[in-house]
Order: structure tokens, then sequence, then C-alpha cells
């Protein structure tokens, strides 16, 4: 019977010629990644299993959710894995100044590649797919164990095929198509499935949008989102990689739950609304609403704090300035992309407009730092998480969506139609 092109890693990672939906198998990591929230939660795990990890050029540590340490709390669950990497003499941890929010510095720096079986104890983990692997997101039990073994047990998922045809229209990027398709699939749409995305369309999506589409896969339920490996992954694994990779294509013959065709010239600029990233609206539904006034505006985490998105932002923000009643935290993922920002003039266009920049963390995403919400407050974020309380209090409210309509707003004072920006500044 025919694989996907997860069930085809899966099964090179256990071992076997064929697997199918739902059978239990052991498979070989390639990454285990944690982080500062629950790498110390695993460490205590991990040491009643093991002395040592499995492959110190294989378990990673990224220091990025509450750092710079916001209390002493964090700073002691920083010391705990900088201390664990260390005196493992593990290949990759990266400290804060060389750093970034993890799913963005993982490809950044080369850890991950094609073909690869990766798990992370954070649900984003699923990012990955963007380059043609199998990555989930695992506890912190899996992940103790992945550390100690190099292996770890998966129930085989089944699949969805998103058929990607047509070209994006300006102004709509990974984000928009991510959340018209969570918003149309549903938060549970894709419950342990893969989220296989082909097509001809997949040429007009550049790296940046397709690391932000299968980021958000989690965020449809899925266990992993999977792009295959065109000659865009290609180019950016040259530039980025240097470990040795397997393409892995689905069968011609795979079995698929279901297959939707998703044509992207018709996906239109799009938020969704509180408290669900299933709750998609588009531009035109919300202009023909009243306005819906924002206190602040985040541009960065592992959704959307990439090069591509900074860039986009600062088109938007040039030359104009953030609404008075607004404040704009803008975070560049990783350390590089900070610099480059310097480098093309871009922080002199935010800081200009008004924004504050922070340095490369998770920060605002989860309510841990450098922006937490109050009661009352509404945010336009193009993080990947809009659940009750996410950023701050339970009764602030986020609206998710992508840097152009993130910086348009924060220059109107509320939910606004990048494509219309001329007309309101
Ligand atoms: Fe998680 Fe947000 Fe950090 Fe991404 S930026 S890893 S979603 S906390």
């Amino acid at each position: 019977m025919g694989m996907t092109m997860t069930q085809k890693i899966l099964a090179a990672h256990a071992g076997l010629d064929e697997v199918c939906a739902g059978q239990l198998i052991e498979a070989k990591l390639d990454i285990v990644m944690a982080n500062d929230i629950t790498g110390p939660m695993a460490l205590p795990i991990f040491k009643e299993m093991a002395e040592n990890v499995f492959d110190k050029d294989k378990v990673v540590f990224v220091p990025d959710h509450f750092t710079p340490n916001k209390d002493i709390k964090s700073a002691e669950n920083s010391k705990a894995i900088r201390e664990f990497a260390k005196e493992q003499e593990l290949k990759w941890y990266f400290e804060q100044g060389k750093s970034g929010v993890e799913h963005a510095i993982l490809p950044e720096a080369g850890v991950v590649a094609a073909g690869e079986c990766i798990i992370g104890a954070d649900s984003h983990t699923c990012t990955y797919g963007a380059l043609g692997a199998f990555s989930t997101g695992v506890g912190t039990t899996d992940i103790a164990t992945g550390m100690a073994t190099g292996e770890l047990w998966f129930k085989v998922p089944g699949a969805i095929k998103f058929e990607l045809i047509g070209k994006p229209a300006p102004y709509v990027s990974g984000k928009d198509i991510i959340l018209h398709i969570i918003g149309q699939i549903g938060v549970d749409g894709a419950l342990y499935k893969s989220m296989e995305f082909v097509g001809e369309g997949i040429a007009n999506l550049s790296m940046d949008d397709r690391f932000t589409m299968a980021n958000m896969a989690i965020e449809a339920g899925a266990k992993n989102g999977i792009f295959p490996v065109d000659d865009k992954v290609k180019e950016y694994l040259k530039a980025h990689c240097k470990k040795e990779y397997q393409i892995y294509e689905a069968d011609e013959d795979a079995q698929y739950d279901e297959v939707l065709t998703i044509d992207l010239s018709q996906v239109r600029p799009t938020v969704a609304f509180p408290h669900l990233p299933g709750n998609a609206k588009t531009i035109d539904e919300i202009e023909a609403m009243e306005p819906i006034k924002i206190d602040q505006v985040v541009i960065g985490s592992c959704t959307n704090g990439r090069m591509e998105d900074m860039r986009k932002a600062a088109a938007i923000l040039k030359g104009r300035t953030v609404h008075k009643d607004v404040r704009v935290m803008v975070v560049p993922a990783t350390q590089k992309i900070y610099k480059q920002c310097i480098h093309e003039g871009l922080m002199d266009i935010f800081i200009d407009a008004g924004c504050a920049v922070n340095t490369p963390s998770c920060g605002p995403c989860m309510g841990g730092h450098m922006g937490v919400m109050a009661a009352g407050e509404k945010c336009v974020s193009t993080t990947n998480r809009n659940f009750v309380g996410r950023m701050g209090h339970v009764d602030s409210l986020i609206y998710l969506a992508s840097p152009e309509i993130a910086a348009a707003s924060a220059i109107a004072g509320y939910i606004a139609n990048p494509e219309k920006v001329g007309e309101k500044s």
C-alpha cells in the first residue's frame, strides 16, 4: 500500500519497508530538542534513565521562553539546562546573544534537515516540516526518553492532502493561508493527522511562508505539517545546513483521509478572532464591522518573526507613525535576523515609527514578558495562539494576523486592511 511523505519518513526511521496509519512503531530520532521551560522538567526524568545523552550532536537546548530571564525562577531554569549542556558537552546549546526562538534558530543554524525525524518538547516543533522533515511536539517524559535512548514510539498518523494551486495576491502570505485553512477545517480538523501540502501553488510560497504554515499545523490539531523538498528547500538547506539529507516523496497511491484543494489566489488577508485560531475572518468581513480598536501589536515569534516578516512590516511602517493609543513590540526571531534588520535600515523604520524593538525571545507570545496584556486590552499579534489568557489577563483579547495586517493596524489604531494603508495614513 502506498505511503504519504510522513509515513515514508517514519518507516525509514523504524527500519520498516512499510507502515500504515494507526500502526505503533519505534523510530530512531535525529534531533531531540527542549527549551527553558520543558528542559528543566525533563532533566530529573532523564537522570532516572541514563547518565549520558544518546548523542551529543542530536540533543539540543534553546533557552528562549523566559529569556533574558524575567525572574529568579526562570534564571534557575536556564541555569539548569546551561549546566547540563556543558556537562554533557552538547554541540547545540543556544545561549542568549547567539540564539533566538527555537523554531527559527534550528533551521537557520542548520540543526534540522529534510527527511529527519525530530521531536521537541514544544508543540510548534512541527515547524521543520517546511524542510520536508517529520517533526512533532512531545511531552517532557517523551523528551527525556528520546534524550536517553535516541528512540521513541509513535502511532503512525493518517493524512490530509492539501493541494495548493494558484498564486497568492499581494498582502497575502503564509499566515493568511494557514488561518484560512484552519478556519475551513477547524482547530480539530486534522486531529493526529499529517497536513501534507502539495501542488503547483507551493512554488509561489517562500520558505518563510512555509515555515509559518508548518508551524501552525498543530493549531488544527495535526501531528505534523509537511512540504515536499523542492528547489527552494534545497537552496535553503544549501545555505544553512551542512548535514547530508534524504528526500522522501509520497507514493502515487498514498492513502489520504481527505484531499482539499486550496486556491491561493482566492485567499484574502485573514485574521483569527479570539479565542481560537479557527475563528478566521477575512479582512473584507472585518471592514464591514464596526472598527475593532486595539491597544497593542506584536510582530515576532516562531510563526512570524523571520526576515521576510520584518521586511513586510517595515514596508508598511516606513515613514508612518504608530497610532497614539497603540504600543508595538517588534521581536526579531533570531540574533541574525535582528542584525539583518539593522543592516537593511529596518530598525530605524521601526523605531522612528514608535515601535519598541526587543531582543530575540518568545517574550509576549505566551504572556511571559515584554508585552503582557491587561484586562480588557486587545492585541493584534503575528503569533500562533489566541487562547484565553495566552498573552496575559484572561480578559484580554488576541487577534492573530500577518505582519502586514499587524503593521497596518498599528498605524490605524484598529484592525486594518494592509491593502489600503496608503489611503488611511
Ligand atoms: Fe511557543 Fe510562542 Fe515561543 Fe513559538 S514564540 S516557541 S509559540 S512561546
